[in-house]
């Protein structure tokens, strides 16, 4: 029998998400996302990009907001009400000290035990090349989380009113080859198609299929794919790092 998933920790209160783009989310977690708020638990969404550079037809400039409104739209469903910008830019996110220091103050904001990102390694599973945004977010959250809860690492984030937090318990990768656990994505996998859906301008530029149709097909063949792995159930998986 394949090795089975963990079931994800379930003794927090309050989860941020850290991802490159508006859409990251979408295709990677958010129907575990649905069934956490279900259950009365806090979730930020915090974007380093309103991927604006992500739709070849449309300029930087009427992207970014278009894409804005459909990521905040795409959260709602579900049930996530706050999503932040740190205003990178799309493409060229570098991986360093103020990438760190801006995602090490979001989570002394908002004080999660779950820290949650997309896949950082260099590849899809060694089939497909990963982004160098998506590698550079998710390898600065994995370090942030530490650096959060150092008081000597952002000094000048303490000056401005942001004490340490170092009560990041877990940092779990979404879209991980070599994932360890997973959430039981049934309750929420009919309003993650919503969620992926709710990126339309991106979706329809994307594929010639019908969005629906794409979005519910991705969606659900990954659920189902992972739920040999976890006790027949249809599931999100995730590579959980803990602290
Ligand atoms: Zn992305």
């Amino acid at each position: 029998m394949t090795e089975q998933l963990k079931p994800m920790p379930e003794d927090w209160r309050r989860a941020l998400a850290v991802v490159a783009h508006p859409d990251d989310l979408e295709y990677g977690c958010a129907a575990a996302v649905a069934g956490w708020t279900d259950g009365g638990r806090d979730v930020t969404y915090l974007l380093a990009t309103r991927g604006e550079a992500g739709i070849d037809t449309l300029e930087p400039e009427r992207c970014g907001p278009l894409r804005e409104q459909e990521q905040r739209a795409s959260a709602a469903a579900v049930g996530v009400s706050r999503v932040e910008f740190l205003d990178h830019r799309d493409g060229v996110i570098e991986y360093g000290v103020p990438l760190r220091r801006d995602i090490a103050a979001a989570i002394r904001r908002h004080r999660p035990e779950l820290v949650i990102t997309l896949n950082h390694r260099d590849t899809w599973g060694g089939v497909a090349w990963n982004t160098p945004d998506h590698r550079a977010v998710g390898r600065a959250t994995l370090d942030a989380a530490a650096d959060a809860g150092n008081r000597w690492i952002f000094p000048e984030l303490t000056e401005q009113g942001l004490e340490p937090w170092g009560g990041v318990r877990w940092v779990a990768v979404a879209g991980s080859s070599t994932p360890t656990h997973a959430v039981d994505a049934t309750a929420g996998l009919e309003r993650s198609v919503q969620s992926l859906l709710a990126h339309r301008t991106y979706i329809e530029v994307l594929t010639d299929e019908d969005p629906e149709t794409y979005c519910r097909s991705f969606l659900t063949g990954n659920a189902e794919a992972a739920a040999e792995r976890f006790g027949g159930r249809p599931a999100v998986t995730f590579e959980l790092f803990a602290r």
